[in-house]
């Protein structure tokens, strides 16, 4: 094998249930060669049959996209794999033995860690590079003690690896330091509040770079409202539903997962939809928006009282990047907390990351886009060296 050149790519890829991310990334740069989405993979009537059909598929399109990577060769492959339990906080060089704990946890992931176990056996098959596991639950393990212990009995907590583990750890880490780069200030000077609004919704605490607080657990389900899942309930909802409404507990989970959120509010989860029936006047859409940006205003509040006071609120992805009647709407009534928005700034459609609040706030309030496949790109770079 040639010795890696600095404009070689790094391929990174995404392994769902039915579905295959890619992006071939070149990490110094952050160019992006190509990248698409394969998916129904394994669906009846699908040209895709597996994982390793996937890949093919990805392969053809690469050409497709002038993209041959027999010419181009790869450094590496970076993995995003969900969970990565009590054993991993790092990425890691992907061996058999690797492979084998990352199937072992499962059971903490059981809708993602199978897929990423497929598609990391399929990928090592197709590509004779390095693979890199790089885990969404990582940037978390810092959490102290007190945050991340679930209030039950500490034997079965330890038996089962009960804890927190909190989600979406490559995308808070990469913002934590995008932001520090966008002030000019030291990451390890700043306290930072996190909220990753996409699809899935998280908020961290993130102190001189450390994450110390955020709202997912055990499992992605945990504090903020999402498009489909239902963030904090009363965790006695699960046995009153089964009592009173007769349900099972797959039926509970698939509930709180997949049909509540924005959409079980609204019948939407898409934002966008749901900003224009807000501004159409619908009463459910003004709701789910109304409790969505409530949960988020309890978790900035008690995130500001776990740092003492922060430094910079920052908002990504998805939603927070692009909707600004959120971002109005979170910092509406905070001023004595020392957060205010400029409605001027917030309205900006810039695709950069930004301050958004007025010059000389006590908190800055920023856009900053989340970049999740440079983020990977980049880690399995510094770990093939
Ligand atoms: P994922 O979590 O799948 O990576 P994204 O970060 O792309 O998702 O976020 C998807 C969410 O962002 C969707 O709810 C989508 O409606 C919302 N979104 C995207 N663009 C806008 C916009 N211009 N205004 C409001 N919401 C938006």
């Amino acid at each position: 094998m040639t010795e890696p050149t600095r404009d070689q790519p790094v391929l990174v890829l995404n392994a769902g249930s039915s579905s295959l991310k890619y992006q071939l990334v070149v990490p110094e740069s952050g160019e992006v060669r190509a990248g698409g989405i394969v998916e129904r993979i394994g669906e009846a009537g699908s040209d895709v049959a597996d994982h390793s059909a996937a890949l093919q598929a990805m392969t053809t399109r690469l050409h497709a996209d002038g993209v041959d990577l027999d010419e181009v060769p790869l450094r590496a492959v970076g993995h995003r794999v969900v969970h990565g339990g009590p054993d991993f906080s790092e990425p890691v060089i992907i061996d058999d033995a690797v492979l084998e704990r990352i199937r072992a946890l499962s059971a903490l992931a059981p809708l993602h860690n199978p897929a990423a176990v497929i598609g990391i056996e399929a990928a090592r098959q197709h590509y004779d590079v390095p693979h890199v596991a790089v885990f969404d639950t990582a940037f978390f393990s810092t959490l102290p003690d007190a945050a991340s212990t679930y209030a039950v009995p500490r034997d079965l907590a330890a038996k089962h690896s009960i804890r927190r583990y909190g989600f979406h750890g490559t995308s808070h880490q990469f913002v934590a330091q995008a932001t520090a780069d966008l002030l000019g200030r030291p990451l390890a000077e700043l306290r930072q509040v996190i909220l990753h609004l996409g699809n899935g919704c998280s908020a961290s605490a993130v102190r001189g770079g450390r994450a110390v607080e955020t709202s997912m657990g055990l499992t992605p389900l945990q504090g903020l409202v999402m498009g489909t899942r239902s963030g904090d309930v009363d965790p006695g909802l699960h046995a009153y539903l089964a009592r009173e409404a007769g349900m099972t507990l797959d039926e509970i989970d698939t509930l709180l997962n997949k049909r509540s959120g924005v959409l079980g509010l609204s019948g939407v989860n898409d934002f966008r939809e749901l900003v224009q029936r807000v501004d159409a006047g619908e009463q459910d859409a003004s709701l789910a928006f109304d409790v969505f940006v409530h949960r988020l205003k309890h978790y900035v509040g008690a995130y500001l009282a776990i740092l003492g006071g922060a430094d910079v609120l920052v908002f990504t992805a998805g939603i927070g990047q692009h909707s600004a009647p959120v971002r109005a709407a979170v910092a509406d009534g905070l001023g004595e907390l020392g957060i205010t928005v400029d409605a001027h700034l917030n309205a900006s459609g810039s695709s950069q990351a930004r301050v958004i609040s007025p010059d000389g706030s006590r908190v800055v309030v920023a856009v900053v886009p989340t970049n999740e496949e440079l983020a990977i790109a980049r880690q399995t770079a510094d770990l093939v060296g």
